[in-house]
């Protein structure tokens, strides 16, 4: 499939009829267009349908289908794999898709597959509503909320995914189907969690929450201080309310010093949050606690500066099973010598609404995890790539006694590099065979492969 032709007269009466332009290399906006987030994935697609709406999606599918060619489909473009994309295929482009619709009556927003969470809460905002979106406001509603959707908001109420009144999605067959609790409920579990596995996504109608404005912000330690900081963490959050986001991030500082801090979020009047974050701010001797009333997109936008577009990108992540004074010294040692300054290393904490919701209504697998470790190489220069990736495989390597076996889907690498076995591990073998049997029902040919690569039964 990856290496089909096309004839060439097909493909023009296809981008005649399409309302947004179909891009060919050498085109004005093919090369912006193929430029993703991570600037390791230089590929090179045969066409970009550059889709106007879902009548350009379904043209696109049925072409692909008919004419062989390997889909890749881009949402908000910041998957680090890289899967938005493909050389010598068919990229359907849904970035410009960019509709937010809200009816702050209903406190429902839909969503078109374009948008990335900082136009989302934009649009939600402006009648002090909101979702769980991701920690970084620059990633897609898409992929992040197919995959699950970890965000500051998940303590409350839950994953992206957890929020999803009912998803519009294209199938192999080129039908739309409406997927909710009430049609096509198999399809609606699988998208839960299960990627972009079963056809693309048109629209997402979310249930949102008010949100005014809280508190958050950073408490930022040295980097020796890293021990005793996130074993008091590990205990504070344990009793803390589920409305208190966190998340241990260690990074560079813009003076260039390796330092830990604790990214917060409270998601409550601003008064019970200085109250309940006092204990963390009043712990140990901080560098810095930037921590203050802000609004919902400030927090949203507050990791930003750390995450450009642009640099190269190799990441690992797994759930956690535990974390003593071991695993933390590893991780401080590692980040100590960590070869670029923009690398980081996060622990994101889940709980709360998370874990409360069934551990079989979604695809989604770690409803009872309490911690997932990223750790994020990123670094500008690409003669500077077997450092950096080394460095994020040997500490990805020292954490493994640390592990829980389970990874999560959205952080998830190539399938050459992690290996076919990562997959089953992101739903466990049960879920994972369910999500099988609905790949066999609604993508058996396996059109959408460049994705989180469930197969079906008969590829
Ligand atoms: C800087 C950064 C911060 C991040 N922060 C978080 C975070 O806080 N929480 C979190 O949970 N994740 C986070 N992620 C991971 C993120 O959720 C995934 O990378 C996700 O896939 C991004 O979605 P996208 O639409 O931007 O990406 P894309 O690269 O466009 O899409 C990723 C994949 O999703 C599928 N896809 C996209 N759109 C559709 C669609 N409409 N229908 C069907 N399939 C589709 C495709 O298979 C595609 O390959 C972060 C990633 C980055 C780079």
């Amino acid at each position: 499939m990856e290496t089909a032709t096309f004839n060439t007269s097909d493909a023009e009466k296809f981008g005649t009829g399409l309302r947004g332009p179909l891009l060919r290399p050498g085109d004005d906006g093919y090369d912006s267009a193929r430029t993703i987030w991570n600037a390791m994935i230089d590929k090179r697609p045969a066409l970009i349908a550059r889709c106007a709406g879902v009548s350009d999606v379904i043209q696109s599918v049925n072409f692909a289908r008919e004419s062989g060619l390997l889909v890749s489909v881009r949402g908000g473009g910041h998957n680090v794999s890289g899967n938005a994309i493909s050389d010598g295929g068919l990229m359907i482009d849904l970035s410009p898709m960019k509709s937010v619709h809200v009816d702050p009556d209903r406190c429902i927003a839909r969503a078109e597959p374009g948008v990335l969470w900082r136009e989302f809460d934009h649009e939600t905002q402006a009648f002090g509503l909101a979702t769980t979106g991701g920690l970084v406001s620059t990633t897609g509603v898409a992929g992040l909320t197919l995959g699950g959707g970890i965000g500051w908001l998940m303590g409350s109420h839950g994953l992206a995914c957890d929020n999803l009144l009912s998803v519009d999605v294209v199938t192999a067959d080129g039908r739309l189907l409406t997927a909710s609790e009430s049609r096509n409920q198999d399809l609606f579990w699988g998208l839960r969690g299960g990627g972009g596995n079963f056809g693309i996504a048109t629209s997402f109608e979310f249930q949102l929450h008010p949100v005014g404005q809280l508190l958050g912000g950073m408490v930022i330690h040295p980097l020796d201080q890293a021990v005793e900081l996130i074993r008091f963490c590990d205990e504070f959050t344990r009793t803390a309310p589920a409305e208190l986001g966190s998340l241990v991030v260690f990074v560079t500082s813009p003076e260039g010093e390796r330092v830990v801090a604790i990214a917060v979020c409270y998601n409550g009047p601003v008064e019970e949050g200085e109250r309940v974050l006092k204990p963390l701010r009043e712990f140990g001797t901080p560098l810095a606690d930037v921590v203050a009333p802000m609004s919902y997109t400030q927090v949203q936008g507050m990791l930003d500066e750390g995450f450009p577009p642009g640099l190269q990108n190799y990441w690992k992540s797994n759930f956690l099973s535990g974390l003593d004074d071991t695993a933390i010294e590893i991780i401080v040692e590692h980040v100590r010598n960590a070869p670029s300054p923009n690398s980081a290393v996060a622990i994101e904490q889940l709980g709360g609404a998370v874990s409360r919701v069934g551990k079989d209504d979604t695809a989604f697998n770690h409803r009872d995890a309490r911690y997932n470790l990223l750790i994020v190489g990123m670094w500008p220069d690409s003669s500077a790539n077997d450092e950096n990736i080394n460095w994020v495989r040997e500490l990805s390597d020292a954490m493994e006694p640390y592990s829980s076996g389970g990874v999560y889907v959205n952080y998830l690498g190539q399938e050459a590099d992690e290996g076919p076995e990562r997959i089953k591990a992101a739903y466990g073998p049960e879920k994972y065979e369910r999500l099988v049997a609905l790949k066999n029902r609604y993508d058996p040919t396996n059109l959408f492969r460049l994705n989180q690569n469930i197969r079906p039964t008969a590829d």
